[in-house]
């Protein structure tokens, strides 16, 4: 049975706004509904009937009822079964329950299912009518807050003068772009924008002028930007495309074609016409960032400052430090050297540790090589250093830095020049000093780099002797960090079973009987017996 009265009836909510209220009553007593129907229909309801859930489940899914009055105890089941058929269709209907045998269990249960009252039966009408006057005002009032967070968000998500989004747009918008391009292995490409001496034009035309010029040149981008690319006012007058889906090749193409477009445009007011000139940073994942946003941005800007430094009004695709770079640093030995090196690792403190350690790891590759060091002597101490590691049971964070060490523990010799490292003779006590400050250097140029921080003591002092006869300190026994005498042991093996400038390698079993005779003098005898383990296990 299902009848509706008074469709077109009209009501008045608080005497202003007239709006049509939909309320379907569901019970299996006939008498119970009919009279419902008509007191709700003569307060100017519009009231629709169900006897029976499987109908008014029928009834949901034909409109949207802003109340449902629910008897609990139907022949046919429970009335709390068509609560969460209701809650799924419309999550903003209003539910009151009521029932003949009350129970404090069903009360509390359809209260926590979002039912918004409970009323016993037999039914007190003028209380009925209240209750069913409260539900529509919070449903009003919810409806209206989450009107209102809703234009909130898309307010404090837009920059104003632009009607662009913002800063915190693009934050949340970017993680969501990047976890969708590492899911599904896509390329992401971000550029970054900045008008050239902007300053100047508010300093010559107003900053009225200005304001109505960053407006003009926003929507200027956004007709150049594809629907799909994020068009962001970053900050001032610095602007970022986030393109989905786009190479670093297209991203570059893009920018190329809008700084040639924005060339040719001329911004017109009247008397006052104006070019704009502009500087690009590109950069891409996975090319250019590989681990976070953060990254990405990172990477963007320092592009567009490269831009901006060659002279502004072009475009700048970012890269990665360059091996020319890395090689002009490390030319030749002497202090300007190390200057230039920690001025460049200082410059890329922010980046993400591993691209961080992974430039340091270039420099200090490229330092081996200019110590004459054949093969690849710094990655066997990796894997001595590691197993080590492993057969004295230290933590994996131990192991990374032990890592780090027998990696990076010559890097000081970039300050040692050429004619000391190369010398085929025997060293002069003068160079011979030179020579023992490396560790110092090496420690010195990883000085502030935090994540190394544990790593500086393993370069310091991977020159001293268990007997304290050794560089830079002269520390003795265990007062020597470990992952120092760990580094000393590998480093004097690996070298022993190198040709150097100044003699030919020596064979295994002569270098395993150099480290055995220096066990207790030059080497932790303790580390040398796990390291005679090791290399004799390999045999
Ligand atoms: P560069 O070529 O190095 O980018 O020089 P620049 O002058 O463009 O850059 P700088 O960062 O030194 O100055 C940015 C200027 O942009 C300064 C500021 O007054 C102006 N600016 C930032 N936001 C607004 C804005 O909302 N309205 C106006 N009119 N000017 C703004
Ligand atoms: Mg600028
Ligand atoms: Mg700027």
């Amino acid at each position: 049975m299902e009848k509706e009265i008074n469709p077109s009836t009209r009501l008045r909510i608080d005497g202003e706004r007239k709006r049509t209220i939909n309320i379907m009553i569901v019970d299996d007593n006939s008498k119970m509904l009919e009279t419902l129907q008509d007191i709700l229909g003569e307060e100017g309801y519009n009231v629709t009937i169900a006897d029976s859930i499987a109908l008014a489940r029928e009834n949901i899914e034909k409109k949207f009822y802003h109340l449902a009055l629910v008897d609990l105890n139907l022949v046919n089941g429970s009335g709390l079964d068509l609560l969460s058929g209701i809650r799924k269709k419309n999550s903003e209907t209003m539910v009151i329950i009521f029932t003949a045998y009350a129970s404090l269990e069903t009360a509390i249960l359809s209260l926590r299912e979002g039912v918004f009252s409970y009323l016993q039966k037999p039914l007190n009408m003028e209380e009925l009518k209240i209750t069913i006057k409260k539900a529509l005002k919070t449903q009003e009032l919810s409806l209206e807050n989450k009107n209102l967070i809703a234009r909130l968000k898309e307010l404090s998500l837009k920059d104003s003068l632009t009607g662009l989004h913002n800063y915190r747009y693009l934050m949340e918008r970017i993680a969501s772009e990047f976890m969708r391009a590492k899911r599904y292995i896509l390329p992401l490409s971000l550029i970054m924008l900045d008008i050239d001496y902007f300053k100047s034009i508010n300093e010559v035309y107003g900053h009225h002028y200005g304001d109505s010029i960053l407006k003009e040149f926003s929507g200027y981008l956004k007709n150049c930007a594809r629907t799909n690319d994020i068009v962001v006012r970053y900050g001032g007058e610095e602007f970022v495309i986030l393109m989905p889906d786009t190479a670093k090749e297209g991203a570059v193409n893009f920018g190329k074609r809008l700084l040639e477009k924005c060339k040719e445009h001329i911004f017109d007011r009247g008397d006052k016409r104006i070019k704009l000139k502009i500087s690009i940073g590109v950069a891409n994942f996975p090319e250019d960032g590989g681990n976070n946003t953060t990254e990405l941005l990172d990477a963007a800007d320092k592009a567009l400052r490269e831009a901006k430094e060659r002279g502004g009004n072009q475009l700048f695709p970012y890269q990665s430090i360059s091996t020319k770079e890395i090689k002009d640093i490390i030319r030749d030995g002497g202090r300007l050297n190390i200057d230039k090196l920690k001025e460049r690792l200082h410059r890329m403190k922010n980046r993400t540790n591993q691209i961080l350690v992974e430039s340091i790891y270039a420099f200090a590759k490229a330092v081996e090589a200019r110590d004459h060091y054949t093969g690849r002597h710094s990655e066997s101490m990796v894997s001595i250093v590691t197993e080590i590691g492993k057969k004295l049971r230290l933590s994996s964070h131990e192991i990374e830095n032990l890592q780090h060490a027998a990696m990076l523990h010559d890097l000081g010799k970039i300050g040692i020049p050429d004619k000391i490292l190369h010398k085929r003779k025997s060293l002069s006590p003068v160079e011979y000093e030179k020579i023992k400050r490396h560790p110092q250097i090496g420690a010195e140029i990883i000085r502030d780099i935090h994540i190394l921080k544990e790593v500086l003591p393993m370069i310091l002092h991977h020159h001293e002797r268990y007997d304290g006869l050794g560089y830079s300190a002269g520390a003795k026994g265990k007062d020597i960090p470990l992952g120092a005498r760990i580094v000393a042991i590998a480093d004097v093996y690996q070298a022993l079973i190198s040709d150097r400038p100044y003699r030919k390698a020596y064979s295994k079993e002569e270098a395993l009987k150099i480290i055995r005779e220096g066990s207790g003098t030059q080497f932790d005898p303790a580390i040398v017996d796990v390291f005679l383990q090791i290399i004799q296990g390999k045999k």
